[in-house]
């Protein structure tokens, strides 16, 4: 796996970063982290997240930890490709929440020469590939895979699960609906 290295940036040239993993996982707090070092290297960022999700504020990206950047929330991918046009670095999160369309968005976006970054969850509540992320994945130069802690045994996790009873696979919520939990610990609820 080629891991991202800051310290070696590739140069005239655009690429992908996508971090994935389960809830809890810090996913957002590394996009924020990357986002906040290229806003001190004076270059123009552009943040972008979708409408789905207002868990904590519309019109900022915010971490389970609470660091909060200012983003714009758009409905479709096609809303990042006009909005992302001045910009150098794109970051992208709650990914999982776009359609198949984003492939071709990131794509578009890094042959341009954009440093692009995607964040998002790898897995729905059963421990299924979330699209767009498997194929972004497929695309991407660099990938960062987040593991949370288990919180029934205390093993690395990378499975989200789900604590109330739905069979419905977008269902947003955060500490009150979802845990992160290992494979071994890992079921999915009966729908109903
Ligand atoms: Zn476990």
């Amino acid at each position: 796996m080629m891991e991202f290295n800051p310290h070696s940036m590739p140069t005239k040239t655009g690429w992908i970063e996508v971090i994935c993993g389960c809830m809890f996982s810090g996913k957002t707090e590394e996009l924020i982290r990357r986002v906040r070092r290229a806003i001190i290297a004076k270059q123009n960022v552009k943040i972008f997240k979708p409408k789905i999700d207002n868990r904590y504020s519309a019109n900022e990206i915010v971490s389970h930890s609470e660091q909060a950047l200012p983003s714009q929330v758009v409905e479709n991918v096609n809303e990042i490709l006009e909005g992302a046009e001045d910009s150098y670095v794109i970051a992208i999160d709650e990914a999982q929440f776009f359609s198949n369309d984003l492939i071709d968005v990131c794509n578009k976006l890094a042959d341009k020469g954009k440093r692009v970054i995607v964040a998002g969850l790898d897995q729905d509540y059963r421990g299924v590939p979330f699209e767009p992320m498997p194929n972004l994945l497929a695309v991407a130069e660099y990938i960062t895979k987040t593991l949370a802690i288990c919180v029934e045994c205390g093993n690395p996790a990378d499975k989200t699960q789900r604590k109330i009873h739905s069979g419905e696979r977008v269902l947003v919520g955060a500490a009150e609906s979802y845990e992160a939990r290992c494979r071994k610990c890992h079921y999915i609820p009966d729908a109903e």
